[in-house]
C-alpha cells in the first residue's frame, strides 16, 4: 500500500477516534477512563472485532491487552500474523461495567450500547476496508449477523459482512481461558480450524491460486 494512502487512513482513523473520545451517548461513556477505539495496521487485510474493552483495556486505552489479548496474539502467531499486521477493535469503544461490592465489573455490552457505537465501527471498517473480518465471540458475531447467531453451530463459516466483506466468527479467547481439560482441547481444535479458514482466505485475497503454507497444529 502506498505510504500516502497509509497516512491518509491514519489521519481518518485519528479523527474518528477523537469523535468517540467525545461521545457520551451511553452511560458507560461517562464512566470510562479511556475510550478504546482500536489499533493496528490501517491497511490491514484482516480486521478483528471483539466484544468490548475490559478493565486493562479501559486503563490503557488499547484493545486486547489483558490475558485474552495475550492469547489472541498466540492465535494470530499460529497463522503467521503479528498483532501489528492486523487491525483490532471492538463492537463498543467504552468498557461496559456493572456495579459490584468490589468495584465495577466487566459485563457484555447491551444491544443499545452496540447500536450507539455501530456508526463508529462502520466508519472504521469503511476506512480500513479489510479483506476479511474475524468476529470474536457470540456478541460480536451477533452484532453483524443478527440475534439468531449461535456460535456453536454458526462459527467457522464465511458470511457476507458490512460492505460485502467476508466475515467469519470463532470463539472469544476469553472463553478459551475459562475452559479446562478435554473441553479446552475441543474448543482449541475448533478455533484452530477457524484460524486456518482465515489463513486460507487471506492467501486467496493475496494471490487467488496460492496453496498456502503447510499445516501446523497446536501452536497457540
Ligand atoms: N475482550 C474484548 O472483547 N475486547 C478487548 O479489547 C479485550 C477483551
Amino acid at each position: 500500500m502506498p505510504l500516502e494512502e497509509r497516512a491518509r487512513r491514519s489521519r481518518l482513523l485519528a479523527a474518528a477516534a477523537a469523535k468517540t473520545a467525545a461521545c457520551r451517548l451511553c452511560a458507560i461513556g461517562s464512566e470510562r477512563r479511556n475510550t478504546v477505539y482500536g489499533e493496528g495496521d490501517p491497511c490491514a487485510r484482516l480486521m478483528i472485532v471483539g466484544e468490548g474493552p475490559g478493565e486493562t483495556e479501559d486503563l490503557l486505552g488499547r484493545p486486547f491487552v489483558g490475558r485474552a489479548g495475550q492469547l489472541l496474539e498466540r492465535m494470530l502467531a499460529a497463522i503467521d500474523l503479528a498483532r501489528e499486521d492486523v487491525y483490532i477493535c471492538n463492537t463498543v469503544k467504552c468498557r461496559p461495567t456493572s456495579p459490584s461490592p468490589r468495584g465495577p465489573k466487566n459485563r457484555a455490552p447491551e444491544p443499545g450500547e452496540m447500536a450507539n457505537c455501530r456508526p463508529y465501527l462502520d466508519e472504521q471498517i469503511d476506512i480500513i476496508r479489510p479483506g476479511a473480518i474475524l468476529a470474536l465471540g457470540a456478541p460480536a458475531a451477533k452484532s453483524f449477523l443478527g440475534r439468531e447467531f449461535a456460535i456453536g453451530k454458526m462459527r467457522g463459516i464465511w458470511y457476507e459482512g458490512p460492505l460485502g466483506i467476508p466475515l467469519i466468527a470463532t470463539y472469544h479467547p476469553a472463553y478459551l481461558l475459562r475452559q479446562t481439560g478435554g473441553e479446552l482441547e475441543g474448543v482449541k481444535r475448533l478455533v484452530w480450524s477457524d484460524l486456518k479458514a482465515v489463513r486460507t482466505k487471506l492467501a486467496e485475497l493475496n494471490e487467488p491460486a496460492s496453496p498456502g503454507p503447510p499445516e501446523q497444529v497446536g501452536l497457540f
